[in-house]
């Protein structure tokens, strides 16, 4: 372990901790912050109020909007001057989301990255891999600054010249790669068409994260590179990659780092706390960051918390795999769809690639889904086989979910290829509304 005493501090010690550390945090939010002091008047709750670690349910939410409303600084409690750098993530309309971080904020995300690669088997002295963006993204950096505090020698190769980066993979010897689980998955398969064997190199553990990704797509990636895939999670929001990972003894279940985080999971549409145990939205509040503080940050992702010991020895809570942020949940004909359950589905269908889109569009006034999905790779490409793969698939996802769809069938490699983030879903339905 990284940092063994903070990683397996029993629970009272831990939550003794993380009251001291949450009154700190509002009322320095409450003393610097204008628009925070502001939210919590219209709340009618002052710092003073919070006694116990419960009593954060009485205070409000914060929500993306709040950082689009206050764009670029206004959120932030520390003069600019002091902040040593800036992040963004690219809105789909109008302004990114900026977050920023002073010098103990990059040090406290290079310890927590260190501890989350070390959770997931990294070791000193591996090699890694970064193919994560290096950039205004947090998915590069984060990842560089923590496998140098742990040891690692870190190749900051970034995305894009894939047959580049299988080259160096090679040459160098990598023994962790890191990456978003479809860029590795189009990694392997230009892997594959340059003849070169993932599963020969000394490669040990795949670090996954930034969109969500299924457990079929884990075992398929297992296989490819014959590594242990393991899933890591963060938001810029709240600090970047190293918020949450699994270890890789149980890889049941990401370990949040609760000295540095407060978690709870909320009913998404009533907003009211469930009890542990219970899936939901989950909502984070940061302990110690001093240039961005988060209370009660939203995430939209959906999860559940376990608190039963791991075998790895720590006793932060686990949260489990996000199979959906409630931002990318789709609604077909009043129906709740997530993307990764048809990825759940596609992963691993015999004569199938890994590689889908989902289409969406209006077919007069009804929403119409479109799965166009390739064919593997020296599978049959006669009619019949075709037509009655499209047919499993359709009827698999008509009783999993009980949409009806189409089902395209592409030739392989005419889905477009992941270069970081993967586009999962083509939403056409504004453009051909009537
Ligand atoms: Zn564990």
């Amino acid at each position: 372990m990284f940092d063994r005493a903070a990683e397996t501090m029993a629970r009272d010690e831990l939550e003794a901790l993380q009251l001291h550390r949450l009154k700190q945090t509002i009322a320095r939010a409450y003393a610097q912050v204008p628009p925070f002091r502001r939210k919590l008047g219209a709340a009618g709750v002052r710092p003073e109020d919070l006694k116990t670690l419960a009593d954060v349910a009485r205070f409000p939410f914060t929500v993306k909007a709040d950082l689009r409303d206050n764009f670029p600084f206004g959120l932030f409690a520390v003069p600019r001057e002091s902040l040593l750098r800036l992040h963004a993530s690219s809105g789909t309309t109008g302004k990114p989301t900026v977050v920023g971080y002073t010098g103990a904020d990059l040090d406290l995300w290079s310890d927590l990255m260190a501890r989350s690669l070390a959770c997931m088997g990294a070791k000193p002295g591996d090699i890694l891999h970064n193919a994560y963006g290096y950039g205004l993204f947090t998915g590069g950096l984060g990842f560089h600054y923590g496998a140098e505090r742990l040891g690692l020698t870190t190749v900051p190769v970034s995305g894009g010249a894939t047959e580049r980066q299988v080259m160096l993979m090679q040459d160098f010897g990598a023994h962790i790669l890191g990456a978003t689980p479809s860029y590795a998955l189009n990694i392997a398969e230009v892997a594959a068409g340059m003849g070169v064997d993932l599963r020969a190199l000394p490669l040990r553990y795949g670090c996954f994260g930034a969109e969500p990704w299924s457990d079929p797509m884990r075992r398929e990636l297992e296989e490819k590179f014959a590594i242990k895939a393991m899933d890591i999670y963060g938001l810029s929001e709240i600090i970047g990659p190293g918020v949450a990972s699994e270890c890789h003894q149980a890889q049941h279940g990401l370990h949040l780092w609760e000295d540095h985080f407060l978690c709870e999971v909320i009913d998404p549409d009533t907003t009211t706390p469930l009890p542990l145990g219970e899936a939901g939205e989950l909502v984070l509040t940061t302990l110690t960051k001093e240039a961005l503080p988060m209370l009660r940050y939203r995430t939209r992702d959906i999860t559940r918390l376990i608190e039963e010991p791991c075998v790895c020895g720590r006793t932060h809570r686990r949260m489990l795999r996000v199979t959906g942020r409630s931002d990318d949940m789709l609604i077909i004909r009043g129906v709740n769809l997530y993307p990764s359950q048809v990825e759940a589905f596609l992963v691993g269908f015999p004569g199938l690639a890994p590689h889908y889109q989902l289409v969406l569009t209006r077919d007069g006034p009804m929403d119409a889904i479109t799965i166009e999905v390739e064919l593997a790779t020296g599978a049959p490409r006669d009619a019949p086989f075709a037509a009655k793969i499209a047919a499993d698939v359709r009827r698999h996802i008509k009783a999993m979910v009980g949409v009806s769809c189409d089902v395209v069938l592409k030739a392989p490699g005419e889905v477009p290829r992941s270069q970081g983030k993967a586009v999962r879903v083509k939403d056409l339905r504004q453009a051909n509304k009537p």
